[in-house]
């Protein structure tokens, strides 16, 4: 198991994808839009939420800025101007879309932590 500290992001503009390395080697690769969707804070998940709700951007979303949070999250600044989801690495990971990590396809929500 991973302690997800990213030490890489790399940007793919043309593949739209944000790549990130964990300390133990595992690789992700996250879809803007799928991530952005997933912003865990308050103002799109609502206040204390039970489950992490997928909300797709109304456009195609990129990360201007990346930046760490401690050493516990990232923080992304989006095309749209929403600059205020805390991304933990335990959530980075739930997120993942790697079929190692998603072996039936997409995330089940129950399963995303919340903050
Ligand atoms: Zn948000
Ligand atoms: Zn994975």
């Amino acid at each position: 198991m991973c302690s997800p500290t990213p030490i890489e992001d790399r940007r793919h503009p043309d593949r739209r994808k944000l790549e990130i390395r964990c300390s133990d080697g595992h690789r992700s690769d996250y879809p803007y839009d799928e991530l952005r969707g997933y912003c865990p804070c308050a103002s799109c998940q609502g206040h204390a939420p039970a489950e992490l709700v997928f909300h797709p951007p109304q456009h195609p979303v990129e990360p201007l800025d990346i930046r760490p949070v401690g050493n516990y999250a990232l923080t992304f600044r989006w095309s749209d101007g929403h600059a205020t989801g805390i991304y933990r690495f335990d959530l980075l990971r739930a997120l993942c879309p790697c079929p190692a990590c998603r072996p039936a396809g997409g995330p089940d929500p129950k399963e995303l932590p919340t903050r």
